[in-house]
C-alpha cells in the first residue's frame, strides 16, 4: 500500500489486542452494527479492510431476548433498498424468516372517501419492503457481531469519554483506566449517552406535540401483505404486516396521538384500547382481537448541529431522528453508513486517513441529498396530515386524487417508500 498514513497493521482476526484501531464505534444498536459488518465485509483486490473495534454498553448474548435497548419491542420497516443491503452484508439470511413482505400500502386520510394503493404488482417488484420485530432483528444482528472474525466487539462495556487528539480521537471507559485511540471514532450511541454533548454538539430539536404508541395487534383476518397508513386529525396510524405466531394473524401497530391525550390511552384496558382502534381503523382486518405490550414514543424531529469533524462522524439517531410516519430512520442510516464505509475504504486504499476531515467532508457531501429529501418528506408528510389549516384538506384531497389516478407519480412515491428514490452507494 502507497501510504503516508500509518496505524498499526489492518486487523483481521478477532482474538488480536490492539489499544489502536482505524475505527472505533460506539454503540451497536442497528446502525452501529450495521456500520462494523459494512467497514469489514470481504475486500475485493485492492481494497483494503480496516481495524474495526465496537464498542457496547449492553451485555450481548445470544440466550435471551436481546438487550440493547433499541431491540425493543417496536417493528420496524425495511425497505426494499435496505433489505439488498442486509443481504450484500450477509444479514438478510437469519432475518428473512422473520420479516413479513409488504405486497400493498393503503394511504388514506380519515373521513375521505378513498385511499391511495401503492403495490408490488405495479412497482414489479416481489415486495416494496419487509417488516421485522426488532427483537428478531436483534438477535440476527447480535449473532453476526459474536460470530464475525473481522472486528472487535467489546460488549458490556460504556465509553465515558471522547478526546479529540491531533491524528483522531481518545476514547475512555467507565470503570476502567484503559484508554482507547482511534484515526476516526463513529458514535452511533443513540444520542442518550451524552457523548455529543461532551463535544459541544447540540442537537437541534423540533417537537411534533405527538406520541406514537406501539403494539403488537392479534386480528380475525389475515392482513394479505397489506400495510395501512392512515392519517387521521389526531396524527397517523399504521398498521403493518408481520408472521403469523402461534395460528394468530398479526400487525404491528404505530398510534399517533396528540401528546397530552397518548399516556391516558396508552393506559386504557385492552378491550377499551381496542375498542378505539377499531373505532379509528375500520373493519379492514375483521375484528382487533388482542392487544400486545404497549409503548409510547415522544416524537420529535432532531439534527446534530454537526455530524462530522475531524477524526469524529455521527451516525444514526445521534445525527438525525425522523418522525415515524414513513419508517425511514433506520433506513436513512444504513444508506448513511454503506456511504461512510465505502468513504472510509477509499481512503485507506489511497493511503489516508479515515478520520481525515477532506475525506468526511465527501462523506458529508454525498449523504446532503438523500438526507434532505427523506427528512424532508416525512417532515412535510406529518404537518401536511397533522394541519388543520384552512385549505390544507383541499391540498390533501388533491394530493391523494392526483395519486391514486396518476400512476407515474404512484410510481415515483413507491421508488421513495422502496428507497430507491434516493442517490445511494452499492455495495462494490
Ligand atoms: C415508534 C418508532 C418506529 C420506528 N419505525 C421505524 C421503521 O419502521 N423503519 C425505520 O427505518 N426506522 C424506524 N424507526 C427509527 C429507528 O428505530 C431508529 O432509526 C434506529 O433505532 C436508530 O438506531 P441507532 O443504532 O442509531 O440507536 P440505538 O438503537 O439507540 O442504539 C444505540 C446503541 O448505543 C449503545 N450506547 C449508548 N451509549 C453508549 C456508550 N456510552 N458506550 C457504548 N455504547 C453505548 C446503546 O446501548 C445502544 O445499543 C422508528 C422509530 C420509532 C421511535
Amino acid at each position: 500500500m502507497n501510504s503516508h498514513y500509518e496505524v498499526n497493521s489492518h486487523c483481521e482476526l478477532s482474538h488480536c489486542e490492539f489499544s489502536h484501531y482505524e475505527v472505533i464505534i460506539v454503540g451497536a444498536g442497528m446502525v452501529g452494527a450495521s456500520l462494523a459488518c459494512a467497514l469489514t465485509r470481504a475486500a475485493s483486490a485492492g481494497q483494503v479492510v480496516p481495524s474495526v473495534l465496537l464498542v457496547e454498553a449492553a451485555p450481548i448474548s445470544l440466550d435471551g431476548p436481546p438487550r440493547q435497548p433499541g431491540f425493543d419491542s417496536r417493528s420496524t420497516v425495511l425497505s426494499a433498498s435496505s433489505c439488498d443491503a442486509l443481504a450484500g452484508l450477509d444479514l438478510w439470511p437469519a432475518l428473512a424468516a422473520h420479516a413479513e413482505p409488504i405486497t400493498q400500502i393503503l394511504v388514506s386520510d380519515q373521513g375521505r372517501f378513498g385511499a391511495v394503493r401503492l403495490s408490488a404488482a405495479e412497482a414489479k417488484v416481489p415486495a416494496l419492503g419487509y417488516v421485522a420485530e426488532n427483537g428478531a432483528l436483534g438477535r440476527a444482528f447480535n449473532q453476526a457481531l459474536l460470530r464475525s472474525q473481522r472486528f472487535i466487539l467489546r460488549a458490556n462495556t460504556r465509553v465515558r469519554a471522547l478526546k479529540a487528539v491531533p491524528g483522531g480521537m481518545h476514547l475512555s471507559l467507565e470503570g476502567s483506566d484503559e484508554v482507547l485511540s482511534a484515526a476516526l471514532v463513529v458514535l452511533a450511541d443513540g444520542g442518550r449517552s451524552g457523548l455529543a454533548a461532551q463535544l459541544g454538539i447540540e442537537r437541534r430539536e423540533c417537537a411534533y406535540g405527538q406520541s406514537a404508541i406501539i403494539a403488537n395487534i392479534a386480528c380475525e383476518l389475515p392482513h394479505a401483505g397489506r400495510a395501512w397508513e392512515r392519517f387521521t386529525p389526531k396524527g397517523p396510524l399504521a398498521l403493518l404486516p408481520l408472521p403469523d405466531f402461534e395460528g394468530e394473524h398479526r400487525c404491528a401497530l404505530v398510534w399517533t396521538h396528540p401528546a397530552a391525550e397518548a399516556e391516558a390511552v396508552l393506559a386504557l384496558p385492552d378491550a377499551a384500547f381496542l375498542a378505539r382502534l377499531q373505532a379509528d381503523f375500520g373493519q379492514a382486518l375483521g375484528e382487533l382481537k388482542k392487544v400486545g405490550k404497549r409503548a409510547l414514543f415522544p416524537l420529535s424531529l432532531t439534527m446534530a448541529s454537526e455530524q462530522v469533524r475531524p477524526g469524529l462522524v455521527l451516525l444514526g439517531n445521534v445525527a438525525h431522528t425522523l418522525h415515524p410516519v414513513a419508517g425511514q430512520g433506520f433506513n436513512l442510516a444504513l444508506r448513511d453508513a454503506l456511504t461512510l464505509a465505502h468513504e472510509v475504504r477509499s481512503a485507506l486504499a489511497l493511503g489516508t486517513s479515515p478520520g481525515d476531515m477532506r475525506q468526511l467532508l465527501r462523506y458529508q457531501e454525498s449523504i446532503a441529498v438523500d438526507q434532505d429529501l427523506t427528512i424532508g418528506f416525512s417532515h412535510h408528510l406529518v404537518s401536511l396530515f397533522s394541519s388543520n389549516k384552512p385549505g390544507l384538506g383541499l391540498v390533501r384531497q388533491i394530493g391523494m386524487a392526483a395519486l391514486a389516478h396518476v400512476a407515474p407519480l404512484r410510481q415515483a412515491l413507491a421508488r421513495q417508500a422502496m428507497g430507491y428514490g434516493q442517490p445511494r452507494v452499492d455495495l462494490e
